[in-house]
């Protein structure tokens, strides 16, 4: 069995270059090195994370400098960012049969990035946010991670993938195998009808039900909102059964006779067209010109979220509430 687990030889000797350091990439970068293997982080010269990774103790590079001479490149920074640095700062530069790895495959499955046919073209996405991966590692496990390979150049895509995901820690958990279209295709349709997307409504709609019967914001805060987390760690740690023994039998009937009355079919086969928009490339589209544009919708449509009244309520209740440290990044709950 333990012979089957992949390990970090494959990328041995060969030279590692993280672009970007935020969620993953510090994580990624941190985590090869202490695997054992060459590193060099790829950031601009003056931007805030060119200090931290030096800090951190690890090469840092311009982004271009990084890439040359390495065997694999690791694309970390913003998906909206990725194929101006493509064509900017990797083509260019990148090595015949190198490896190029992405942690979503948004670019290169809807064709933002065409990459070189001479280079390996693969993607591990730990289930994790950076910090979790970090800090798993650091303990000695590793968060789940699906891998894929999309071009397979060099004849050792497959090696180099594993040995990847091997050098986050992945491989000390669980390595599940995925095509770049179903990675991209199930993590936008997860973020935005269920996770983002989903949730928050959910959870604005219940404020505005429970404000507007006349409650006070402060109670309904807690009850659609505050108290969301205790059900989804239940549901986290053990599905469904789990949130069945720890919720009392009232609440188990209400959720049972109530639940599908409020997400019902119309809702399904609403989800059934957003997930067409994504997999006809409509959202893709959409969202690549949006950010061309400047983003104005966007930064306006964000704006409205951090204007509704629970923000505020929210904001002075949780002054109250110290241990939820607003502002360290969450380890468990940040989808991607
Ligand atoms: P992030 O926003 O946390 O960090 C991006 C980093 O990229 C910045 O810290 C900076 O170092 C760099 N950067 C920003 N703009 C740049 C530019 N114009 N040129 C060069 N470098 C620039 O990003 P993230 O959340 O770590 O996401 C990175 C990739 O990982 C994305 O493809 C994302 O979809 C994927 N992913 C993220 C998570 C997650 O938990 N955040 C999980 C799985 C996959
Ligand atoms: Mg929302
Ligand atoms: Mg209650
Ligand atoms: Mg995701
Ligand atoms: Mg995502």
């Amino acid at each position: 069995m333990s012979t089957n687990v992949p390990t970090t030889a494959a990328l041995q000797s060969a030279r590692i270059a993280v672009l970007g350091y935020g969620s993953q990439g510090r994580a990624h970068a941190l985590n090869l090195r202490d695997s054992g293997l060459d590193v060099t982080v790829g950031v601009r010269r003056n931007g805030p994370s060119w200090e931290k990774a030096a800090a951190d103790g690890l090469k840092v590079a311009e982004p271009a400098d990084a890439v040359k001479n390495a065997d694999l490149v690791a694309v970390l920074t913003p998906d909206m960012v990725q194929a101006a640095l493509y064509t900017d700062a990797i083509a260019p530069n990148l090595k015949p049969n190198a490896a190029l790895l992405f942690a979503h495959g948004f670019n290169v499955h809807f064709g933002q990035i065409a990459p070189r046919a001479d280079i390996d073209v693969i993607l591990v996405a730990p289930k994790g946010p950076g910090a979790l991966v970090r800090r798993e590692y650091e303990k000695g496990h590793g968060v789940p991670c699906i891998y894929a390979i999309h071009q397979d150049a060099s004849g050792k895509a497959r090696d180099k993938v594993l040995a990847y995901a091997a050098g986050i820690g992945g491989a000390r958990a669980l390595l599940i195998e995925t095509t770049f279209a179903e990675e991209t295709e199930t993590d936008l349709f997860g973020e935005q009808a269920v996770l983002c997307g989903g949730a928050t409504e959910l959870v604005l709609a219940g404020f505005e039900t429970l404000t507007e019967a006349g409650y006070q914001p402060e109670i309904a805060y807690y009850e659609v909102l505050h108290e969301l987390k205790l059900i989804v760690d239940l549901l986290h740690e053990g599905g469904l059964a789990k949130m069945h023994q720890f919720v009392s039998e009232t609440a188990q009937y209400g959720d049972l006779t109530r639940g599908p009355r409020v997400v019902d079919g119309a809702t399904k086969a609403r989800m059934k067209q957003i997930l067409d928009e994504i997999r006809d490339g409509r959202f893709a589209q959409e969202w690549v010109a949006e950010y061309k544009a400047g983003n104005g919708n966007y930064r306006a449509l964000k704006q409205k979220d951090l204007n509704h009244p629970i923000e505020q309520v929210g904001a002075g209740l949780r002054a109250r509430m110290p241990w939820l440290n607003p502002a360290q990044p969450t380890l468990t709950a940040v989808p991607a």
